[in-house]
């Protein structure tokens, strides 16, 4: 008798249906808890040791790995599920987003294009962000890996259409005069990346000033564009920022879109925080002439909270977008009918194969309606105002104003501290919240100035929280001052 084949799947399914249901009874209970768990705590060297074992090459039972990941993996996340977590900027996730993810998986199916219906959901997704931001329905659109991808896929669009050259064929030597980007001194540092990822070098991107608002001075764009076009330099695109990292500053979206056209240049928005918000009723003043762009990045894995990861990015023109990476081998032509008889979905950016990341953003939609998520972003943004509130009316701490959406930046002060010293000790205070589990917040620093930064980008944060967050900071920045002081005297 010749010898049965191999294979990964199990030899008894019965026993993995209920390793799969524990699993999942797990996490339900591990994402209906994590309130009553701190937002994060640090690793014991012993949990930190096994996940530098060898690489294993004799069979381990699956219960015995799930096992070792209950107690080594799950009690120590980043924490960006908690209620209590406003570090940096990303979404919360949700479950559903998860047995998307999981579904996903089982389908198993590659989102490099093909004629399924894992295909016809990742272009139904598109079309819902086209809507979402008020682009027509003829434009183009991909799902990338998060908002970084999805500005480089933009801004590689831009860099090719307004070229007036085949730059795909003959390289930026065919260029006659460099090309120069332009965004606010606030640009996210993916830009840079962009820039450089693009061979035309971080010089390319000029930051423009911002004033204390954070928002790009137009005045001072018009002069470098004027500047630079009498010095050979060829203005390419403007990057405006719907919602920027530091403070959530948006910049003056329709003068950009205009002073745009009239330089014959490409408008870009980095909507990766803001350009949600067109979704929110009190709110989506503050995005309106987003859909003048002609590209925009966004980001369903910050305010539609779904799990890492998912980006996408827009172009209004489908010419420019396919005509900036199409690329079809003769070995994944298509034909007239079977599995290959639909468009590819790699023409769009720079994946052969991609994942099915268009899941986990239709289920939570279909789930919960976006006008659920208008409501959240609203909910969050108003959040912000109470915790502002809380802050400015405390004297030991200093309030940023900021331009009113979610992040907010603040700083213990107490008086007759050098700035050095309020750095040392709100970093402190930073690390102490992080270190207790109590609340995860980060810091930056704004024109010269650090703060400590909350980004309540999170669906689970209540009011409650924030009233916390504003006790824990006055609790430690005392308790650490008095320390300096001790340490001192
Ligand atoms: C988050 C963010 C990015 C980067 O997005 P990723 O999803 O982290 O790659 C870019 N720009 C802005 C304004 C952002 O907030």
């Amino acid at each position: 008798m010749a010898a049965r084949e191999e294979t990964l799947d199990p030899s008894d399914w019965e026993s993995l249906r209920d390793l799969s249901h524990r699993i999942v009874d797990d996490a339900i209970d591990y994402m209906r808890d994590v309130r009553d768990r701190p937002v994060w705590q640090p690793m014991p060297d012993a949990v930190r040791a096994t996940f530098n074992a060898d690489l294993p090459t004799e069979p381990t039972p699956i219960e015995v790995v799930y096992r070792g990941l209950a107690e080594n993996m799950m009690p120590y996340p980043m924490g960006n599920i908690h209620p209590r977590f406003w570090m940096w900027y990303m979404g919360s996730s949700n479950f559903t987003g998860a047995l998307g993810d999981f579904l996903a998986a089982i389908l198993g199916s590659n989102l490099g294009g093909g004629d399924h219906a894992a295909a016809l959901i990742d272009q139904q997704v598109v079309n819902w962000f086209k809507q979402i931001v008020g682009f027509p329905t003829e434009a183009s659109g991909t799902l990338v890996s998060g908002g970084s991808m999805a500005n480089i896929i933009g801004l590689t669009v831009a860099r090719n259409e307004m070229a007036g050259t085949n730059l795909r064929e003959n390289g930026l030597g065919s260029l006659e005069m460099p090309p120069r980007f332009y965004g606010s001194d606030q640009v996210h540092s993916c830009h840079q990346t962009a820039m450089e990822l693009l061979g035309v070098g971080n010089s390319a991107l000029r930051r423009i000033p911002t004033g204390a608002d954070c928002i790009m001075d137009i005045a001072a764009l018009q002069g470098a564009i004027a500047e630079d076009r009498g010095s050979g330099i060829q203005p390419v695109c403007v990057i405006a920022t719907a919602g920027t990292v530091n403070t959530g500053a948006i910049d003056d979206l329709p003068q950009l879109a205009a002073l745009c056209r009239r330089e014959n240049m490409w408008f870009h928005v980095d909507g990766c925080i803001g350009a949600l918000m067109a979704v929110a009723p009190r709110n989506r003043h503050r995005v309106a002439g987003i859909e003048l762009a002609d590209s925009i990045a966004l980001d369903p894995h910050k305010w539609l909270h779904a799990p890492f990861e998912v980006g996408c990015a827009l172009v209004r023109d489908v010419k420019s977008h396919r005509g900036a990476f199409a690329l079809t081998p003769e070995y994944l032509e298509n034909t007239a009918r079977g599995v290959a008889a639909a468009p590819w979905l790699f023409d769009f950016g720079v994946q052969t194969s991609r994942g099915f990341k268009a899941l986990k953003v239709w289920m939570s939609l279909q789930e919960h309606g976006i006008e659920k998520f208008g409501r959240l972003i609203d909910q969050n943004i108003a959040q912000a105002a109470y915790l502002s509130g809380l802050i400015d009316a405390n004297p030991r701490l200093e309030l940023r104003p900021g331009p009113g959406i979610n992040i907010v930046c603040y700083r213990y002060n107490s008086g007759n501290l050098s700035e050095g010293g309020l750095k040392d000790i709100n970093t402190e205070i930073m690390l102490r919240m992080q270190e207790t589990g109590a609340a995860a917040v980060s810091d930056t620093t704004v024109h010269g100035v650090h703060f400590l930064r909350v980004a309540i980008n999170n669906h689970r944060t209540i009011m409650d929280d924030l009233d916390f967050l504003v006790k824990e900071t006055v609790r430690w920045g005392d308790v650490i001052v008095g320390e300096r002081k001790a340490s001192l005297a």
